[in-house]
């Protein structure tokens, strides 16, 4: 049973004109990743579906979230720490990500002047927008709320 139809659609086309192999493994592995709000790495991904009781392998759910992010359901993202991290781009809204270089919290937001300036650029430069990735790298002013500061 599929859970987000329109999502399958997207993908199933996807697919479909790469010439790759449709298997109910892969649609597994997309329902199971737009399920989780917010950020994920594969292997964390793997753990919960395992948890679930799922028999995917390791090794399709790592090429399944790359298809997926070719395909735009998924944003891979990358927060400074060379940890590949995704994130739904199904039925949420577009934002950035303002992450603490101390406890690594990861706090995210919106703001329409990024986008325009992303326009103004590419239009001054002679190219079409694509995606783009912006991230704030930030340190708690609340030091208490800052559970990995240790001082200095
Ligand atoms: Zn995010
Ligand atoms: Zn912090």
């Amino acid at each position: 049973m599929i859970k987000n139809k329109q999502a399958a659609e997207i993908f199933r086309e996807f697919l479909k004109n790469g010439k790759n192999r449709i298997t109910p493994e892969r649609f597994e592995v997309m329902d199971a990743a737009l399920e989780i709000d917010g950020h994920f790495s594969a292997d964390e991904l793997y753990i919960i579906m395992k948890n679930n009781k799922s028999r995917v392998s390791r090794a399709t759910v790592y090429k399944t979230l790359e298809l997926l992010t070719q395909c735009d359901l998924l944003s891979l993202r990358n927060f400074g720490d060379n940890m590949k991290r995704y994130e739904s781009n199904y039925k949420r809204q577009n934002h950035d990500h303002l992450i603490c270089l101390d406890c690594g919290r990861i706090v995210e937001f919106t703001n329409n002047k990024i986008k325009k300036i992303q326009e103004e650029i590419c239009d001054a430069l002679g190219y079409e927008p694509s995606t783009y990735s912006f991230n704030l790298f930030v340190r708690c002013k609340n030091k208490k709320e800052c559970p990995y500061y240790h001082g200095n």
